[in-house]
């Protein structure tokens, strides 16, 4: 691999680094690691941020949130996040470097993900001067009455490792618009992007005390900010587990606002009238894409029965030409983030054997020049068990369950055979078909022939317990404001 660094990308990881507190760059009293989950090397020591940390940046969010920020004219909001956007164009490839780094995605799913990040702050800023109340008839004589959207105060947006600098930007963007003032933590296991972006929110001019970025891990960091009571709402992305203790820690401290965009065991539902070529390509990526660590994966494929096998044995052929490798090489595949989740595949991949699926292609940790880093091949199982727990769980990982199905009502009762309900898909020319499926299956987005579409404008966020709240498009401003009723009366 001949790939070299950015000479900026080399110096930022060659500095101390540091957390951005009140406008200032802090060192914590302890550090952690983070790794290059390409080959378990350390890349360098963050601090980690203390509860007497989470305090301080609270105090510096909510003085700049009174002094400044709340008033600060939405056309000026609007701008300083442009020039946050321009910043991070023109340092692109910076970010997109520390993201492969750090995270393990090959440099062009990186490219990917910050242009995707830089479009989001972008989309919002346009948004800071649109936020608009209403005007409403009312049965009361002589008064009016109207409401205003009003920010929330300081929020806390913690996020997840699989999508670090785009999944951060999904809840600061709108937060910020909004006029919120925030504490930023990014997971444990990649936070570069956020620290660097801390550098171009600085060069940007924005008040000192609106972010706040704190590295650490879930505890102390993430819970001293979900039990934190000045902290007015957490916005959180990440395990349906962690968020279920979220939802706690709020009503056990101050009865905080809570967002939640958790886990998912997305149906992908093909029948046999579909675009082959087409389904190909998606299937294909929805059961492999940022090597199944994704919250949309479409992990459980069911195929109607004409085209099964045909399916099955494309799908197993595109996954063994897959190229796998170190992010910086630009392969199809990266890494794990880490061991830990690797480990927790690879349990997965036992027990898929062990309950009786039949193992297709692969199920194993690569070997040679990549048995130094956390790579799994793309795996394949087939079944005809929906209670298995391949099919039931989260895996996280480059595993797919594929089954067939016979009628469009069997399908939709295996579809929704699932605590979650974040996403779904479906295959087929069948208007009717691809109509019924959608009204039917419990999921908060759905995608028809195709796969993952993403857009700023529009809101993404969970049924059931894949989450509450949408996010992106107005969802999101509802999300980062609270609403306010007036009456005034005597008007007569
Ligand atoms: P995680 O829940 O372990 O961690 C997510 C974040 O929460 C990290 O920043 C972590 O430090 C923090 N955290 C952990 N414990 C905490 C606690 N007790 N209090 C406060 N913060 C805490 O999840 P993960 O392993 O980082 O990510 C994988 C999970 O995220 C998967 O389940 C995946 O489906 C989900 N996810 C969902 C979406 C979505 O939009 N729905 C997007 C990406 C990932």
């Amino acid at each position: 691999m001949n790939y070299t660094l950015q000479p900026k990308t080399q110096q930022f990881l060659e500095q101390t680094q540091k957390m951005l507190i009140g406008g200032e760059w802090c060192e914590g009293k302890e550090t952690f690691k983070t790794l290059n989950p390409a080959n378990g090397e350390v890349l360098v020591d963050i601090p980690l941020a203390s509860k007497s940390d989470v305090d301080d940046a609270v105090i510096a969010a909510r003085k700049v949130f009174h002094e400044v920020w709340a008033n600060f004219p939405p056309a000026q909001r609007s701008a300083l996040l442009w020039k946050l956007s321009d910043l991070m164009e023109r340092d692109k490839q910076i970010l997109v470097e520390l993201e492969t780094l750090d995270n393990g995605k090959p440099l062009g799913k990186a490219e990917y993900d910050v242009t995707g990040a830089i479009n989001h702050l972008r989309y919002y800023a346009g948004w800071a001067t649109k936020i608009e109340g209403s005007t409403i008839p009312v049965n009361f004589p002589n008064t009016f009455a109207y409401t205003k959207r009003e920010p929330l105060g300081v929020v806390g947006l913690i996020v997840p490792w699989n999508f670090p600098l785009m999944i951060a930007m999904w809840k600061l963007a709108p937060a910020l618009a909004c006029g919120n003032t925030v504490l930023l933590k990014p997971a444990e296991q990649t936070p570069l992007t956020a620290l660097y972006l801390g550098k171009l929110i600085q060069e940007a001019d924005f008040p000192a005390g609106v972010v706040n970025i704190l590295t650490g891990p879930g505890s102390p960091t993430g819970e001293a900010i979900t039990m934190h009571t000045d902290i007015d709402k957490v916005s959180f992305t990440g395990s349906t587990a962690v968020g279920r203790k979220i939802m706690e820690a709020a009503a056990k401290s101050n009865l905080k606002k809570v967002s939640l965009e958790l886990g998912g065991k997305s149906p992908n539902v093909v029948f046999a009238d579909a675009d082959m070529e087409n389904v190909m390509a998606g299937v294909h990526w929805s059961s492999f894409y940022n090597t199944g660590q994704e919250c949309t994966l479409g992990s459980r494929l069911y195929v109607q029965q004409p085209i099964y096998e045909q399916v099955v044995e494309n799908l197993s052929k595109s996954a063994e030409q897959l190229s796998i490798g170190a992010g910086l090489s630009n392969p199809d595949l990266g890494p794990m983030i880490s061991e830990a989740q690797m480990n927790r595949v690879m349990e997965y991949m036992r027990l898929g054997k062990e309950e009786g699926a039949e193992l297709i292609t692969g199920g194993k940790r690569c070997e040679g020049d990549l048995a130094n880093g956390y790579f799994l091949s793309p795996t394949i199982f087939t079944h005809q068990n929906n209670n298995l727990r391949i099919v039931k769980e989260e895996i996280f990982g480059p595993v797919v369950a594929v089954s067939s199905f016979k009628s469009i009502e069997d399908v939709i009762e295996k579809a929704n055979d699932t605590e979650y309900g974040l996403a779904a898909a479906v295959w087929t020319k069948d208007i009717q078909k691809a109509f019924k499926y959608v009204n039917a299956v419990q999921a908060g987005t759905v995608w028809v022939n195709g796969y993952d579409y993403f857009d700023a404008a529009v809101p993404f966020g969970g049924y059931k317990a894949s989450g509450m709240g949408k996010e992106m498009g107005k969802s999101a401003i509802e999300l980062y404001t609270q609403e306010k009723s007036v009456w005034i009366g005597g008007l007569g």
